[in-house]
């Protein structure tokens, strides 16, 4: 744990009080705050106070005396009761911030030169953190890692010049973390996403630009509009990395699955990202090429990193190699909850056997008819297969399978009796989760159940 010392011998409020916002209160307590903290359900203010953590109704409290309002990571602000805690204490002028603020205030104190990795973007932060993370770790560095992608930032080890903190952040928590300067800000790319908690665009480039702009060495995806903007207004040392053709002054670059260092002349391939089942997909190049941009600029070599790929594990639920069963690959990819993400599994395998369905989002599938050449059959399962099954229909042969098991078990069959090359059974359903399940990780876990029993499957690397 880090304790965080910054409010010690004052009080602060504290919402939120699921894992991580526990973990946050925790170490405000040890490092000398008094935190009274606030949550909507009354079982985790009762964990809470049997943690030591003092609680109470936020909304009759005297505002004056408070530091600050820490709100937990994860708190939406379009919840009812952060909205109000939020009114009272900016009415009472007391600043409102989140736990990377706080750790970020605890590394200036106490460890300034500690190696800090912020990483954001719209698509592939979780990805990118988990490889950067792997990618330091195998070259023999004490890694931490944490913040969006799962444990709670301060609940790490504290920051030390010997330890990389290698962190996930959303745009909700830059916009909670005004003192944000880590030694590493990686930008990964940029599209319009969570405009429902931002409001516009421009406002949510604006809080991802920050990042940026804080970091003594930015690192950029350069493939999107909005990101080469942001580049291009970057004052400080900044890496460019780029997709496809090489843009602009010299850079990292991925063609063709390769990832090339385009600062050395002449330009050197440094790892070719064919073969690495845990980085299928065009999508991982970006993601792949980032994670070279941080190691080198870490000191890791281009041979190091090049061996570390190879033994990247990936993340469950996008696009997990589940097992095969003779000629035929099975994909977990239930992170996919819409066409976007969908798209990005599609466009990786040449004949597939497609899972999709569930609470169905707005646009559809519509826009993955570009491949719907590839899909052999596809399996419905969920809310949305009225809705699919018109979209599909005269494209693509299909069935109504209402479960994840019965859709299993028939894509399972008719995949084996595909003759076409290497067929793969792919969950990957462009849907929410919420009609049949308690979330993407629950589908995808069954999903894995579902496959691992059937008779003759090879797991990975068997
Ligand atoms: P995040 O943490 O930003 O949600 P993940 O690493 O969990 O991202 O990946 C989620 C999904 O986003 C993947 O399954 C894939 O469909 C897509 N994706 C991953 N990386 C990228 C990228 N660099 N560009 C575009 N889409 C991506």
């Amino acid at each position: 744990m880090t304790p965080s010392t910054t409010f010690a011998g004052r009080t602060v409020a504290l919402f939120g009080l699921g894992g991580s916002g526990l973990a946050t209160a925790l170490s405000l307590k040890a490092g000398g705050a008094r935190v009274i903290a606030c949550d909507d359900n009354p079982a985790r203010m009762a964990a809470a106070r049997e943690q030591g953590i003092e609680t109470g109704d936020l909304r009759g409290a005297e505002w004056s005396t408070f530091a600050a309002l820490v709100l937990a990571p994860g708190v939406p602000l379009t919840h009812p009761v952060p909205h109000w805690t939020v009114d009272l204490a900016t009415a009472a002028g007391v600043p409102v911030i989140g736990d990377i603020e706080l750790f970020c205030r605890e590394r200036a104190a106490t460890s300034p030169d500690a190696p800090f990795v912020a990483i954001t973007g719209t698509n592939g932060k979780s990805t990118t953190t988990a490889l950067i993370a792997h990618v330091l770790a195998a070259a023999g560095r004490d890694v931490q890692m944490g913040g969006n992608i799962g444990t709670a930032i301060l609940s790490l080890a504290p920051p030390s010049p010997e330890r990389v903190h290698v962190i996930e952040l959303s745009s909700f928590q830059i916009d909670l973390t005004p003192s944000l300067a880590p030694t590493i800000g990686v930008l990964l790319n940029l599209t319009p996403d969570h405009l429902d908690r931002h409001g516009d665009m421009a406002r949510y480039a604006a809080i991802k630009e920050r990042l940026v702009t804080g970091a003594a060495h930015a690192i950029v995806g350069v493939d999107d509009a909005y990101c080469r903007a942001i580049a291009a207004r970057r004052t400080g040392p900044l890496t460019r990395v780029h997709v496809g053709e090489a843009g602009e002054g010299p850079g990292i670059l991925a063609r063709g699955g390769i990832v090339i260092d385009g600062r050395r002349e002449p330009a050197e391939p440094v790892a070719d990202l064919a073969g690495i089942g845990s980085l299928r997909g065009a999508h991982n190049w970006q993601n792949a090429a980032i994670a070279y941009a941080v190691a080198s600029a870490l000191g890791v070599t281009p041979d190091a990193f090049a061996a570390a790929l190879a033994t990247f594990p990936g993340l469950p639920h996008r696009m997990e190699e589940v097992g095969r069963r003779g000629p035929v690959l099975f994909i977990n990819d239930s992170k996919a909850t819409n066409a976007d993400s969908t798209e990005k599994a599609l466009s990786a395998f040449p004949r597939v056997h497609w899972i999709l369905g569930g609470k169905p989002k707005e646009g559809g599938i519509a826009s993955l008819a570009p491949y719907f050449p590839r899909v052999a059959h596809a399996y419905l399962i969920g809310a949305a297969s009225d809705d699919f099954a018109a979209t599909l229909d005269g494209h693509v042969p299909f069935s109504r399978c209402g479960t994840l098991a019965a859709a299993v078990a028939q894509a399972a069959g008719m995949a084996e009796a595909d003759a076409a090359g290497e067929p793969v059974v792919l969950l990957s359903p462009a849907c929410a989760s919420y009609d049949q399940f308690r979330s993407f990780e629950d589908r995808g876990d069954q999903f894995r159940d579902l496959v691992r029993a059937l008779p003759g499957l090879r797991p990975p690397g068997a």
